[in-house]
């Protein structure tokens, strides 16, 4: 289990390794929000408690570009495991059949590698929309495609515990962890999240 780190504005930025967590610590350069009192870490002479979410003590600027970047575990994420062409699950393809990248407007035709024109599409349904747009080859998406929101990306790896859920709440607010409830766990997430309290 990694350590959830908060910008010094509270925004979650991403989950670093334990010992980095604890780096940034003795340095003074993040303060810790939560240990975990259980899991005692020693280092060097010193003993401190496992840091779970940690907040920076200096704002730092990170580019928009760097945030959500693009890659395939977060997309397929992002559309429930669900190729958005002919609406089949991870679990419904064949054996030899996989989940791909598929770009809306296609890279030759000028479309962008951004969350806005990625969508995850079976192998199936990818080569046979080619070079194509959708509506030449008579296909439609189920979901438009959209930039997640830094929970989902969390959500997505399913890295998070229960505690560390508490700052992506409090940061994105309620309805961000309420408009994840109807894909429920069959999209990959953590219904135990969900409902924490901790
Ligand atoms: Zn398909």
């Amino acid at each position: 289990m990694g350590c959830l780190a908060l910008n010094a504005s509270y925004e979650p930025l991403t989950i670093i390794p334990v010992q980095r967590a604890i780096c940034l610590l003795l340095d003074r350069k993040a303060e810790a929000l939560e240990v975990d009192a259980n899991r005692p870490v020693r280092s060097q002479n010193l003993r401190l408690q496992t840091p779970v979410v940690i907040r920076l003590a200096k704002f730092i600027h990170v580019p928009h570009r760097f945030r959500r970047q693009v890659n395939n575990t977060f997309l397929f994420a992002r559309d429930g495991y669900r190729c958005v062409y002919c609406k089949r699950t991870r679990a419904e393809l064949a054996r030899h059949e996989s989940l791909t990248r598929d770009h809306v407007v296609p890279l030759a035709r000028g479309g962008g590698n951004t969350w806005d024109n990625v969508v995850t599409s079976c192998g199936r349904c990818n080569l046979k929309k080619a070079d194509r747009l959708p509506r030449e080859c008579g296909m439609t998406l189920s979901v438009l495609p959209r930039e997640p929101n830094h929970v989902e990306l969390v959500w997505a790896v399913r890295r998070v515990t229960p505690v560390q859920a508490k700052y992506v709440r409090l940061f994105y607010g309620e309805d961000v962890l309420a408009a994840l409830k109807p894909g429920g766990p069959a999209n990959g997430a953590h219904p135990q999240l969900l409902s924490t309290q901790s």
